[in-house]
Order: C-alpha cells, then sequence, then structure tokens
C-alpha cells in the first residue's frame, strides 16, 4: 500500500476515496469440502526387505492417476477387475515398487474470494489455487486488480481469490470436484455483472470450465451467463488470444520500452522466472520478435544456454510432456542446470520475473545485471526491491500495467458473450496493442512529465508537476480513474 498511499498523496485523492479504496468491500472466507481417491503412496525403502515375498498384483493402465509427489490418486473404479495381493496395506506394482494404500477421505479446503473495489464495474480477477495463499495475499492481490481494471481503462473493478491447495497433489477428477464445490459455495456471491473470476496460477481453461458449468446448471437461461468467467476455452465462448493474452500485452510493452531507448529487440538477450501461462507465453512471442531467452528459473530448478534456449522444446518439455509431473524446467535437456543464486547474476538486457511475489527482494535487487525489469507476475518486487533497482538506475515495467494484457482479453471475452459475437485473433491482438501501448505511454509520460495529446492518447489530464517514478505514476493513472466514478457520481449512502 506504500505506492498507493504515495500517489494518493500526489493526486490529492479525496479522502472518503482514500478510505473506500484502502481495505476491500467484502472478504469472503469458507470452506469447501470434497471426498478424495483412493491413493497409493510409496514406502519408505527401509519397508520394502518386509515385502520380499509379497507377489505382484495387477492393475489396469487406466487405474492410477501419477501425481507429482510420486503417489497415485486411484480412479473411484481403480480396483474393479484388479488382481490385488495385499500385505498390511501394502502393494506390489512391477517395476514401480511398493506402496501403501491410503483410504480415500473426505478433505475441507480453505478458500477465499476478496471483492475490493465496483466503482468502474463488477469485481474481476483470478482464480489461484496454490499452497502459499492467505487473506492478505488475496487482499493485496484483488487491490492490484482494481488498479490494474482502472489502468487497462476496462469498466471493471477489483477481486481475486482461490483455495488453499497444490493442485499437483489432486487427480483431475478431484480437482473437478473440489472447483465445483468452490462455485457453489460462490455462486450467492458473483455474477457476470457482479463479479467475474478468470485463471490464475494453479487454474486455467478447464477450471473456468467447470466453473461456468457449476454456475449456468439448471439456470433456463444458461447462455446469458457464458461471462461468468473468462478463460474459457475458445470452443465455449473463450476469445481468441486469451490464453497468450498476458504474455503478448508483457511483449508489448517491452518492445514499446525498447522503441523508447531507440534499442532493437532483435539480438536481446532476457532472462526469465516462471514458465507457467505468462512466462512461456512471453517467452514465445518475445523470441518470435527476435529475442534471445538465456534463462529460466521456476519452483523445481534453473535452465541456462548462453546461446540461446529453444523455446519451442522447452514448451513441450514443460508442458506436453506427461512424464514431467512437476511442470519444470529442470531435467530440460537444451540447457545446463544452475543454481538460482548464479541466476540472478546472469548478465542480459531484460528481466521478466514471471512467478510468484516477493522475488526481486533488495538483495536480488542489488545482484541483477539488466537494463529492465518488467513484471510479469503480480507484485513480484519488494518495496526494498523497488528502491535499489532505482538507485541502480534498472527500468522498471510495473505489473498493473505489464501484465495488464489478461483482464484487457478477459474484457473483451466478455464482451463477445454479452454480444454472442467471436472476434479473430488479429482483431484481438490490434484492440491490445493499441490499448497497452496508449495506456503506457500515459504512464511514461506521467512519470516524466511529459503531457502529449495525439489522436490516439490523451495524458495531459494525469500530470502531477513533477518526475515520479513509473510504478507510482501507474498508481497516480490508476487513481485518478477510479476516482472519477466518486467524484461524479457520488456516494450512495
Ligand atoms: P502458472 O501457475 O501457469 O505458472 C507459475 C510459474 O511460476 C511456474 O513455472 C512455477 O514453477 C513458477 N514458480 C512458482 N513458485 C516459484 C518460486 N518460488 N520460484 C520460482 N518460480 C516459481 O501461473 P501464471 O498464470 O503463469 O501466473 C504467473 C504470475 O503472473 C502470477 O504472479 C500471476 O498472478 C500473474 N498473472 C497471471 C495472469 C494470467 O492471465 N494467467 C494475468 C496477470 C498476472
Amino acid at each position: 500500500m506504500e505506492v498507493f498511499h504515495a500517489a494518493a498523496d500526489l493526486v490529492g485523492l479525496n479522502g472518503r476515496v482514500r478510505l473506500e479504496l484502502e481495505e476491500p468491500d467484502y472478504e469472503h472466507i469458507f470452506y469447501v469440502t470434497a471426498d478424495l481417491n483412493d491413493r497409493l503412496a510409496p514406502i519408505a525403502p527401509a519397508e520394502g526387505a518386509r515385502y520380499a515375498k509379497l507377489a505382484a498384483s495387477s492393475l489396469r493402465q487406466d487405474a492410477l492417476i501419477p501425481l507429482f509427489d510420486g503417489k497415485f490418486s486411484l480412479r473411484p473404479d481403480g480396483l474393479r477387475g484388479a488382481d490385488l495381493h495385499v500385505e498390511n496395506g501394502v502393494i506390489r506394482l512391477g517395476e514401480k515398487g511398493l506402496f501403501h494404500i491410503e483410504e480415500g477421505k473426505s478433505r475441507r479446503f480453505k478458500a477465499y474470494r476478496v471483492q475490493h473495489n465496483q466503482a468502474r464495474g463488477p469485481y474481476k480477477g483470478g482464480t489461484r489455487y496454490h499452497n502459499a495463499v492467505s487473506l492478505d495475499v488475496f487482499k493485496m492481490l484483488a487491490a492490484e486488480m482494481t488498479w490494474k481494471t482502472a489502468i487497462a481503462d476496462v469498466p471493471f473493478g477489483g477481486g481475486k481469490g482461490g483455495i488453499k491447495l497444490d493442485p499437483r497433489e489432486y487427480s483431475k477428477d478431484e480437482l473437478e470436484a473440489i472447483s465445483l464445490r468452490y462455485m457453489y459455495k460462490l455462486k450467492p456471491m458473483i455474477g457476470p455483472d457482479i463479479d467475474i473470476p478468470a485463471p490464475d496460477v494453479g487454474t486455467n481453461g478447464e477450471v473456468m470450465a467447470w466453473m461456468f458449468r457449476q454456475f449456468s446448471d439448471g439456470e433456463r437461461e444458461r447462455h446469458t451467463m457464458r461471462g461468468i468467467v473468462t478463460g474459457k476455452d475458445v470452443k465455449i465462448g473463450g476469445s481468441e488470444g486469451r490464453v497468450k493474452a498476458t504474455g503478448q500485452g508483457l511483449a508489448f510493452c517491452v518492445e514499446e520500452w525498447f522503441q523508447d531507448q531507440g534499442l532493437s529487440l532483435e539480438g536481446s538477450r532476457f532472462i526469465l522466472q516462471g514458465f507457467g501461462n505468462v512466462g512461456s507465453c512471453a517467452a514465445e512471442i518475445l523470441c518470435a520478435m527476435g529475442a534471445r531467452l538465456i534463462a529460466v528459473n521456476d519452483a523445481d530448478g534453473t535452465v541456462y544456454n548462453p546461446d540461446g534456449l529453444d523455446v519451442a522444446a522447452l514448451v513441450a518439455h514443460v508442458h506436453q510432456n506427461r512424464e514431467n509431473l512437476k511442470r519444470s524446467v529442470a531435467g530440460f535437456a537444451g540447457g545446463q542446470a544452475i543454481s538460482k543464486n548464479d541466476f540472478w547474476e546472469i548478465e542480459a538486457d531484460f528481466l521478466l520475473p514471471c512467478a510468484l511475489g516477493d522475488e526481486i527482494t533488495g538483495d536480488v535487487a542489488s545482484r541483477i545485471k539488466v537494463k529492465l525489469v518488467a513484471e510479469g507476475a503480480n507484485h513480484p518486487t519488494t518495496p526494498e526491491g523497488d528502491e535499489v533497482l532505482a538507485a541502480r538506475k534498472i527500468d522498471l515495467i510495473p505489473d498493473i500495467i505489464a501484465n495488464s494484457g489478461g483482464v484487457t482479453v478477459s474484457y473483451y471475452e466478455w464482451i463477445q458473450n454479452k454480444r454472442m459475437e467471436h472476434w479473430t485473433e488479429a482483431e484481438v491482438n490490434a484492440r491490445l496493442e493499441k490499448a497497452i501501448k496508449s495506456n503506457y505511454r500515459i504512464i511514461k509520460d506521467i512519470s516524466l512529465d511529459r503531457p502529449r495529446r495525439t489522436p490516439e492518447f490523451n495524458s495531459t489530464p494525469f500530470m502531477i508537476g513533477r518526475k515520479i517514478p513509473t510504478r507510482t505514476a501507474a498508481m497516480v493513472l490508476a487513481l485518478k480513474r477510479i476516482e472519477a466514478h466518486y467524484l461524479i457520481e457520488g456516494f450512495s449512502q
């Protein structure tokens, strides 16, 4: 909130508007239960000798769903027709080894939806499935959505939510059951014109499809409800270009920065943290524009190749390889494994943090050797990190503009749903490019105290009268656009 208060002081934000924005409108914390499948958990190697004589059991191939922690989730009918030999709850599965059968249990998960502000339109924001979530994290992320939708100039407010779990520990049918129950509990609080979730870390178009089905199930006018979630598959009302939109928007911002510097992206080198949706799409797009990706760090490893990583091969390794249960860049043959510590010190033109928050600490910021940090992730830089970057004159494209491509195309999806239209990818990208570059230019103008009025954009109403950091400038733009609603519409009592 430091940047919020700094920008609020600079624009002389109305006192009551400041109070409205400091805390969310609503904080929902609730619980979701689901029945989990039986699991097979590998036994400790020391126990193996006790079962030397245990005969092998045979289960259908499709009965076992591998999970990233070495366990298998057993399909509900998984033991049908199986030839089972069990001793003390242990079975042997050919080459796979010895496993304890863990009986499936009902489980309770903590769930959240924070609705931060709706002055400019319905609450809008992603759904995160991750172990490191909390009310504080969602409050911060929901507020970021309020700033981001204002900067993107789409008629939405801000929200965020999700469930405390690691989706890699659950099979698809279990995740479906958990997601359906999540939407069942959310339904009284949201709607296509009230609050519109989207994917975020740990969720994707498939989860959105389940959520749409649950929300609209049995409703007479269910097709008018398609806009209840965005980030859907294009075959069920999603927008062309949505999957890549956040990475695409990030690439447009980076392209604009290079143009501002009079530099060419062609032949530039970058390092990337996070190779999920945002990171992998940004990498593909920037490499197609001529940049070279030389290192990637993710939750489970780091790969480095000074000559450039083959991004298509890396995407195949992480996202199309069913054996790679961690969905990690670790083990990629086209680069050498290095430590995360060494990753930060690689010399490159720019760094894209596209993983989780608070990764660029003061210490990391003092060690990185890049000219630009463009924030694909939400809140990747700590306040100390910001200070160090500024002192070292490393440029920054702040998250609330850099990763706003996702919510911008979510808005296009929502409009297409309302109008029952389908736009082409070229149309979506052309609109996105115009929107994100115009808003980025306004932010640069605020930051440089350079009022400009062009056919595409007008930055003159947002000037502060002196130069300010880019992150503060982005917040100034957000606050001025939000405050206008309160000042013109007034407050309902
Ligand atoms: P994702 O789940 O697809 O990928 C997350 C990536 O981060 C994975 O590669 C994972 O290994 C990596 N990661 C997780 N913890 C890490 C750690 N401690 N160190 C290094 N890497 C780690 O998520 P995503 O949708 O790509 O989102 C990434 C970031 O972008 C998040 O901050 C999210 O809030 C933000 N964001 C996403 C969207 C979107 O449209 N998906 C839009 C705006 C912002």
